[in-house]
């Protein structure tokens, strides 16, 4: 289980977070909505500690993190944190000068000391999975942004992380390239892969969450089902928010 409480960040005086409280299960997925400038981005990036919350508490598996404004966090804590939690960004962010397989293999040989067969092995089984077994040896230029999503997708889960982070995962993505990306993210809710999605698609929002949180100005304005956030909804804002992306 994940679960995060009284959550603040800030930039400079720019308060961001101003005291997140949310709980996942294992097997879930969990999906963030709300106006550009809400939050969502940042709140996303705590969880794997891109960004370090100024106070608060994380708890990922075994692993508890108390802030209390120290920018320095326990190594052993840090290194846990990332190794249980695999993220794919909005721009996909591939190394350029490696194949599709290089980039699936470079984590599990750095981090998890895989060897390098066993790494292939492994992200030869993942590119599959993703759709893209033809394209190992392809370099990301040679890919469509589509295809290197998934690429990047098969990357995340490549290191075994208990939750996979992703960050508007479609928004750079062409119209008829989002599809390719949504579809393999719903195949991994289906298996039970435990996930954090920050995303503006809502119809897809509506299929894939088991909880969804809509925030506003760095809190959570509502909680709850895809139908209680989506459709019951009586929050004015959200209802305001929720008609815009109609
Ligand atoms: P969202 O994902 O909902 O669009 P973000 O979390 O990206 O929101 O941003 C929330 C606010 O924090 C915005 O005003 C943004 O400009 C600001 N912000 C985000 N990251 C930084 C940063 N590294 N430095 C300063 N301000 C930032």
């Amino acid at each position: 289980m994940i679960e995060i409480a009284d959550l603040h960040k800030s930039f400079g005086t720019l308060q961001v977070l101003k005291g997140i409280d949310l709980k996942l299960e294992d097997g879930k997925v969990l999906v963030i909505i709300g106006p550009s400038g809400s939050g969502k981005t940042t709140l996303l990036r705590c969880f794997n500690l891109l960004e370090i919350p100024d106070q608060g508490t994380l708890a990922l598996g075994d692993t508890v993190i108390h802030f209390n404004g120290l920018v320095t966090i326990p190594r052993k804590a840090l290194q846990a944190v990332r190794q249980h939690t695999g993220m794919v960004f909005q721009s996909y962010n591939l190394f350029p000068h490696m194949t599709a397989i290089g980039n699936i293999m470079e984590g599990q040989v750095t981090v998890q000391k895989r060897s390098r067969d066993e790494a292939r092995k492994r992200g030869l089984q993942l590119l599959a999975k993703v759709g893209l077994a033809d394209k190992a040896d392809s370099y990301p230029h040679q890919l469509s942004g589509g295809q290197q999503q998934r690429v990047a997708i098969a990357r995340a889960m490549a290191v075994e992380p208990e939750v996979l982070l992703f960050d508007e995962p479609t928004s750079a993505l062409d119209p008829e390239l989002v599809g390719e990306v949504l579809k393999v993210i719903r195949q991994l809710a289906a298996e039970g892969m435990t996930m954090i999605i920050v995303t503006h698609e809502m119809k897809f929002a509506a299929d894939v969450a088991d909880w969804v949180i809509l925030m506003d100005e760095g809190v959570i304005l509502v909680q709850g089902t895809p139908q209680e956030v989506l459709i019951e909804t009586k929050n004015p804002r959200a209802l305001q928010f929720l008609r815009q992306t109609e």
